[in-house]
């Protein structure tokens, strides 16, 4: 297929086999096609298939990824990929009998970046280029519509000047603003011919002040600078945040498309527009999307003007209207996928710009998925990979109901924090606390942005609605910890804190206005509408929950510690409970002063009289787990928390105590009703009780708890905790047992790191099992085995597996220690080792398989040496996490345990790994 392109450089490269940098397509026929995204990125792959499949795409040239690697590595491009553009550009010129930027007839051209993943954070397109001072005039004279060519040309100087040039956007925006104004103008097609010359003038003295020289007149040097440009932001700063979030290799580089112009702006029978051959927030099958007539590029998603449904096409030019439908259902067919697609009709005639697999919410991707299967489009198999796992949390948030109403979106925001919030709205943290009112009045927060002094507003409020900032925003991080909606960074929303309102389209809302977010597409909508309830019964996605689970070999447990979320967690699907954790089950009301009681006393006697008084309490606790989780097992883990977490503050004690002597009376009182939990019972007690708490504080208190008197350490220095916890698990077991509950306790000891570790614990929990079992004359099958957490167990695994009768990976800890890195303070270190891509992505979010991984694989394999058939899980953060799941599926876990919201992830993450390597399918999932 070379043979007939680029005869010229063959021969210059004689000695080695020429690399293929650029690919043509035009005239009916691509050089490349739809499969090679590696060499020319979606966008490029996209029209060279379009291309072949003879459908109207304007012609041009894809200059492939190994230039821009070569860029990377060399900052510049080889003579070769020089040589071989201006071939590819003389061909096209040919095509077209056209110049670039020369002649009566000048070739206009976009230069569109495209990676192999699409990319937002990449270099925006420059349209138009090749026009100057003179080809202006000709374009003017050719198309009979001087403002066009005007209009045109300032686009042009805007956008290069923007993209290439690196002069901010508001240069420019001043110059035209300032014009509209002058002139009178609404529109931006309000200001004709003459007023745009004018504009191009000041524009060109933009360039001149902000780069000191002239905007180049060289079409030639203008293609160069804005082919390397693009090379350029593949490592920009967006572009390397995009890929961070997204996981994609900083390697791949990005492909640049040349391609000729076709013109949306050239009066009223030419326009351009964007669509989906599906609902993307539905999933409906129905055709969507949006155009605007005499309009140019990004116009239709710029918000300067309000675009229009697709269907009133089919009234303005059913011609058109029916070859889009025709050529966009074929493009679905031929990629069996919904497409998202770009067009432009110039003078009534229809051009393809782009097509790609469309994104789409959770909803969507499940509907769309079935759809496809029952149309015969795709298989059941296939359909398991077409939803991302993390996207299944749709599901379980609720969202808008919008069937009812006529809708008005206000404004797109990012989808922050996914779900739905219907409220009043407020612009301050303590409007937000008084208006909701103990949470009877639903409020939404709208600030510019959050900060942590917002946080009590934002606990009250329903949702929260930011005008700047992004997905890792304060507002974005804190709402997702709290599964709050949120929409951050909505643009167009000007948020006036002072004047306590919000503008948006020309509209102006106040305070106890009604907005309704929905956290899960970003969008902002005027009024109140309804909410449907969170539906993880949904048919559609049990439907293909019911495809997927055949697959599935690993089991998925939750992470709960009361019956409130065992439940729930059930209903999700968890296969029982991977971590259960006491220490919380001893922050309750009636608990806490024992609990201090016990930590206080300093002698193992009053010790074992607390705990007498907590364990009909534990008791009670894992009878209530045990019942909810019937017939599945439950890890129950021992005390692991530091102590002192459950003391008053050193420092505050300290201050308390200092100032006693000077408090009225009033003070005094507080002060017992404070620390009546550690046996004040009146003023008189005060300062006996405080300097002895302060004392055990002291006592207790550790440089760095976190590698302190914690886990099995607790439970070692102290017996008679693990002694108290063990009965109180048994017993309860034995009742539950008694009543027809069928509990399978396993019992997990903490923070191991030794062998002898280990068998101390083990010993305790045995024989407290075994007494208990024979006071009752019962017996219930238990295991005892131990969280890995530490290097050290790791490595001694097998010795470990002597005592354990299974593993669990605690990979939050195991993290930290493997790192060294303090979970409490690893934020400030991260931003700078994301930034400079030291570390490529968060490891205490997604399991780092080359280090954390590779002791959980060694110790699995390890243990399993000592003990053929010990099990094996994990119950860090990581459990839940899609390519965590997927490393631990490949280690042979057989579990892998992670919160309740996230257990219908992990289930689809699991049966993913299993089914892409029975099917031997590879990166099957939309991206
Ligand atoms: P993005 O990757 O941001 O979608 P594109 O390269 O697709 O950027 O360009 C954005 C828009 O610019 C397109 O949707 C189209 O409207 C316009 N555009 C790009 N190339 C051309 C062209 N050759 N002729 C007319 N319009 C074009
Ligand atoms: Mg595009
Ligand atoms: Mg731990």
């Amino acid at each position: 297929m070379a043979t007939q392109t680029l005869p010229e450089t063959m021969e210059v490269s004689e000695s080695k086999p020429a690399t293929k940098y650029v690919y043509f397509f035009g005239g009916g026929k691509a050089d490349g096609n739809g499969k090679m995204k590696d060499e020319l990125g979606g966008k490029g792959a996209g029209l060279a298939e379009m291309t072949n499949a003879g459908l109207p795409v304007p012609p041009g040239f894809t200059i492939q990824t190994d230039a821009c690697r070569e860029y990377m590595r060399t900052g510049g491009v080889s003579h070769e990929v020089d040589q071989q553009m201006e071939d590819a550009l003389a061909r096209l010129e040919k095509l077209q009998g056209q110049k670039l930027g020369k002649g009566d007839n000048p070739l206009l051209v976009s230069v569109r970046s495209g990676a192999k993943f699409s990319m937002p954070g990449m270099m925006d397109t420059i349209l138009n280029l090749g026009l100057n001072d003179q080809s202006v005039e000709a374009l003017a004279r050719l198309s009979n519509n001087p403002r066009f060519a005007n209009d045109s040309y300032r686009r042009l100087i805007q956008m290069f000047g923007n993209v290439v040039l690196d002069i901010e956007k508001s240069a420019f925006d001043e110059v035209f603003d300032a014009k509209k104004k002058q002139k009178k103008a609404r529109l931006d097609t309000d200001l004709d011919a003459k007023a745009l010359k004018e504009v191009i003038e000041e524009y060109k003295k933009v360039v001149k002040k902000h780069t000191r020289r002239d905007f180049p007149q060289d079409p030639h040097e203008q293609l160069i600078m804005a082919r390397d440009a693009v090379f350029r932001s593949w490592n920009n700063d967006r572009a390397k945040h995009y890929r961070r979030i997204n996981n994609i290799s900083d390697d791949l580089g990005t492909a640049v498309n040349v391609q000729a112009m076709v013109f949306g702006n050239l009066g009223e029978t030419s326009g351009t527009g964007v669509g989906f051959t599906r609902n993307p927030a539905t999933g409906a099958k129905e055709f969507y999307g949006e155009f605007l007539m005499n309009a140019q590029g990004e116009d239709v998603v710029a918000g300067i003007r309000t675009p229009v449904h697709i269907l009133e096409l089919q009234k303005i030019m059913p011609d058109v209207y029916n070859q889009l439908r025709e050529i966009t259902t074929r493009l679905e067919k031929h990629y069996r996928d919904m497409q998202d697609f770009e067009f432009t009709i110039q003078d009534r005639k229809l051009y393809m710009l782009q097509t790609r697999n469309g994104k789409r919410t959770g909803r969507a991707a499940v509907r769309i998925a079935i759809q496809m299967v029952e149309e015969g489009l795709i298989t059941k198999e296939e359909a398991i990979f077409r939803v991302e796992p993390n996207q299944l949390y749709d599901f379980l948030v609720p969202r808008l109901d919008e069937k009812k109403s006529k809708i008005e979106v206000l404004a797109t925001g990012l989808p922050a924090s996914p779900g739905a919030a219907v409220g009043q709205i407020v612009f301050t943290a303590d409007e937000a606390v008084a208006k909701a009112n103990g949470g009877k009045n639903p409020v939404i927060l709208v600030r510019g942005e959050t900060t942590p002094e917002d946080i009590h507003g934002m606990e009250v409020a329903k949702g929260i609605l930011t005008s700047r900032g992004g997905m890792t925003s304060h507002a974005a991080v804190v709402t997702r910890g709290m599964g709050k909606c949120c929409v951050a960074g909505a643009g167009d929303i000007v948020v006036d804190e002072k004047k306590r309102e919000m503008r948006v389209k020309g509209q102006t809302f106040k305070e106890g206005d009604w907005i309704s977010l929905d956290g899960t597409t970003g969008r902002v909508i005027k009024g109140k509408l309804g909410t449907l309830d969170a539906s993880p019964d949904d048919p559609e996605l049990q439907k293909l929950m019911g495809w997927s689970e055949p697959f599935r070999t690993m089991k998925v447990r939750a992470n709960a510690d009361i019956p409130r979320d065992a439940i729930q967690a059930r209903t999700f699907g968890a296969e029982g409970i991977g971590l259960c954790r006491t220490e919380h089950m001893f922050f309750g009301e009636k608990k806490i002063p024992h609990m201090r009681a016990m930590i206080l006393a300093d002698n193992e006697k009053d010790r074992r009289a607390a705990l007498k008084k907590l364990l009909p309490m534990q008791r009670d606790d894992f009878a209530g787990v045990f019942k909810a989780m019937d017939g599945l097992p439950v890890t129950i883990r021992t005390l692991d928390p530091p102590l002192h977490e459950f003391l008053p503050r050193r420092e505050e004690l300290t201050v308390d105590l200092a100032l006693l002597p000077s408090y009225d009376s009033k003070q005094k009182k507080g002060l017992v009703a404070k620390y009546k939990d550690y046996g004040v019972k009146a003023v008189g007690d005060l300062k006996r009780v405080l300097s002895g708490l302060l004392a055990r504080v002291e006592q207790l208190h550790e440089f760095n708890p976190m590698l302190g008197l914690r886990g099995c350490r607790l439970g070692i220095t102290y017996p008679e905790i693990t002694e108290m916890q063990a009965r109180a698990i048994f017993e309860a077991a034995v009742d539950c047992t008694k009543k027809g509950i069928k509990v399978h306790p396993e019992v997990m000891i903490p923070l191991v790191a030794t062998l002898k570790e280990m068998t101390n614990q083990a010993a305790i929990v045995r024989r407290v099992a075994e007494e208990v079992l024979k006071e009752k004359g019962t017996r219930i099958d238990y295991l005892v085995g131990t969280m890995i957490e530490l290097p050290r167990a790791a490595l001694v695994a097998d010795e470990i597996a002597k005592e354990a009768e299974f593993f669990s990976f605690g990979t939050n800890d195991l993290t930290q220690t493997t790192f060294g890195f303090s979970r409490d303070d690893v934020a400030k270190i991260l931003t700078t080792y994301l930034a400079d891509g030291i570390l490529k992505q968060d490891p205490f979010a997604v399991l780092d398989r080359e280090g954390v991984g590779q002791l959980v694989k060694m110790a699995t394999e390890r243990g399993r040496k000592t003990r053929g058939k010990l099990k094996v899980g994990i119950c860090g953060e990581h459990g839940g996490e899609p390519s965590s799941v997927e490393f631990c599926y490949q280690t042979g876990l057989d579990y892998v345990s992670c919160s309740p919201f996230r257990v219908l992830t992990a289930r689809l993450a699991a049966a993913q790994a299993a089914a892409s390597e029975k099917l031997k399918v590879e990166g099957g999932r939309t991206k």
